[in-house]
C-alpha cells in the first residue's frame, strides 16, 4: 500500500540522496529529495510532512537544521540518518523531541537499505502522536480551572512493585480530567496548561486532597503501601507548601511518611537554592521525596547530592530501550549504581513485559512501575486487581 504523506529527503550527497528516493517512492507517491539544507528550509512544505534528514552535510548540519524546523509551524516527523556514532543520534534525537519534534526512527550509516525498506511503509503509515503546546491546546484556561474547582479531576493509580519481595509496595496518582462527555483527557493536554497560567498550586493542592480523601477512606488497602504524587517546579517555589501538606495530611489522618512527592530532574534544577529551602523542609516533615525522569535532565553529581531525594526514579524512556540498546542499558546499570551509592531507593518506570522485570531484578533495582504489571487506573480497578494478585500468588 502507498502513502500520500509527503516525504522529503535531505542529505548533501547525491547518489545517497537518489538512492533513497528510489527506495522511498516504492511505499511513498510524494517524494523530493534535496541536498542543500538551505533551499530545503526555503521551500514550501505541506502542512505536515516527514523528513529524512543526513546529521552530517557540510553546509548546514542537522543539528542545526532540526533547530530551524523547531521555529516552522509545519507538523515534521524526522527520520534521521548518521554516519556518526550512535550517540550523536541518540543526542540528535533527544534535542529534536525537546524541541516538540517526532523522530520516527533514526539508522547509521552506511544503511541497511533492505532493513530500511521493510521498515519504511510501517513508519509513513504510523499516526503522528498527538503534540502538545501550550498556545494551541483545545483546553482554555477558564475550562481547566472550573475542572479543577468542580471536582472533575480524575485520579488514576498504577502499582509499583519491590523485586526483592515480589511485592505492591505502593502506587504513583496520574491525573486525569473527566469532560462533559465523560471521555478522559490526559496529562500531556492540560499540565503545562496549568503551568503557563499559574494553576499548578489549586491543581496539585486538588490532588493532594482527594489522594488524603482516598487514603482515609481505604486505610487497610494502603496499609503498607505509599501513594506517589507528581508535583512541579511551581509547588516547590511556594515556601508555604510544607506547611499545606501538612495540614491536609493531618487533617485527614495520613501518616506523611505514606506521601511521596515526584518531582522529575528537569524541574528540581531550574531553582536549586530555592527549591532546597521548600525539599529540605518537607523530608524533615516525614515526606519522602523522588527525582523523576532521572537521566533525561542535566543534574551534575554534587547537585544530586545537594538534594535531599529518597528515591531516584529512571526515566522510561531509557528502560524502554534497555533490551536492544546497549548505551540505554548502560545508562540503567549507572543510575541503579549512582541512587544505591547515595542511599536512595531506585525504581525503574515504563516496565512493560517480564522479560525487563527480569533484567532488572538481575542489574539490582529495587522496585519497578509499568504497563508489565499494571496500566494507571480508577482505585476500585487497581484494588479488584490486587486482589486477583493476591489470590493468584
Ligand atoms: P510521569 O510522572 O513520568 O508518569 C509516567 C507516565 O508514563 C504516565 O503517563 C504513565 O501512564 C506512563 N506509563 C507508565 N507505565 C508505562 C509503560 O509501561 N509504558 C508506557 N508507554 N507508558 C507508561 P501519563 O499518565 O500520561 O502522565 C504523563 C506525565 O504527566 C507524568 O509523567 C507527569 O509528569 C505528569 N502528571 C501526571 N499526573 C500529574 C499530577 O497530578 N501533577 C503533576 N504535576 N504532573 C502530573
Ligand atoms: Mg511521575
Ligand atoms: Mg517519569
Amino acid at each position: 500500500m502507498t502513502s500520500s504523506k509527503a516525504v522529503y529527503i535531505l542529505d548533501d550527497d547525491l547518489q545517497y540522496a537518489s538512492l533513497l528516493q528510489k527506495v522511498v517512492e516504492k511505499s511513498c507517491t510524494n517524494v523530493v529529495s534535496e541536498t542543500s539544507a538551505s533551499i530545503f528550509l526555503g521551500m514550501d512544505v505541506p502542512g505536515e510532512y516527514i523528513l529524512i534528514l543526513d546529521l552530517m552535510m557540510p553546509e548546514m548540519d542537522g543539528i542545526e537544521v532540526i533547530r530551524s524546523l523547531s521555529k516552522k509551524p509545519e507538523d515534521v516527523s524526522l527520520i534521521l540518518i548518521s554516519g556518526f556514532d550512535e550517540r550523536v543520534l541518540h543526542s540528535a534525537q533527544l534535542l529534536a523531541e525537546a524541541h516538540g519534534i517526532e523522530v520516527l526512527a533514526s539508522f547509521t550509516k552506511p544503511i541497511d537499505i533492505a532493513e530500511f525498506a521493510k521498515l519504511l511503509p510501517a513508519l509513513v503509515q504510523q499516526q503522528s502522536k498527538p503534540k502538545y503546546v501550550a498556545s494551541n491546546a483545545e483546553l482554555s484556561v477558564q475550562e481547566l480551572q472550573d475542572a479543577i474547582s468542580n471536582d472533575r479531576l480524575c485520579l488514576h493509580y498504577q502499582p509499583q512493585m519491590a523485586l526483592s519481595e515480589n511485592r505492591i509496595i505502593g502506587f504513583e496518582v496520574l491525573v486525569r480530567l473527566k469532560q462533559d462527555d465523560g471521555q478522559l483527557l490526559y496529562p500531556d493536554r492540560f499540565i503545562a496548561v496549568a503551568e503557563a497560567n499559574g494553576l499548578m498550586g489549586l491543581l496539585t493542592e486538588q490532588v493532594l486532597l482527594i489522594v488524603c480523601r482516598d487514603v482515609s477512606l481505604n486505610a487497610s488497602f494502603f496499609s503498607g503501601k505509599h501513594v506517589s504524587v507528581n508535583i512541579s517546579a511551581q509547588n516547590i517555589e511556594d515556601l508555604a507548601f510544607p506547611e499545606l501538606l501538612e495540614t491536609l495530611t493531618s487533617k485527614y489522618g495520613v501518616e506523611p511518611s505514606k506521601l511521596c512527592l515526584e518531582l522529575t530532574e528537569t524541574e528540581v534544577m531550574k531553582e536549586l537554592t530555592s527549591s532546597l529551602d521548600v525539599l529540605n523542609r518537607l523530608r524533615m516533615k516525614g515526606f519522602s521525596l523522588s527525582i523523576d525522569d532521572f537521566g533525561t535532565g542535566f543534574s551534575s553529581l554534587s547537585q544530586l547530592y545537594r538534594a535531599p531525594f529518597s528515591e531516584l526514579k529512571i526515566d522510561q524512556h531509557f528502560v524502554m530501550r534497555m533490551q536492544d540498546d546497549n548505551e540505554a542499558r548502560v545508562i540503567v546499570e549507572i543510575c541503579i549504581m549512582l541512587g544505591k551509592m547515595l542511599g536512595m531507593s531506585v525504581i525503574a518506570e515504563g516496565v512493560e513485559n517480564q522479560e525487563l522485570i527480569e533484567a532488572l531484578r538481575e542489574l539490582g533495582c529495587d522496585n519497578i512501575q509499568g504497563y508489565g504489571l499494571s496500566r494507571p487506573q480508577e482505585l476500585a480497578n487497581i484494588q479488584a486487581w490486587h486482589q486477583d494478585l493476591i489470590r493468584h500468588k
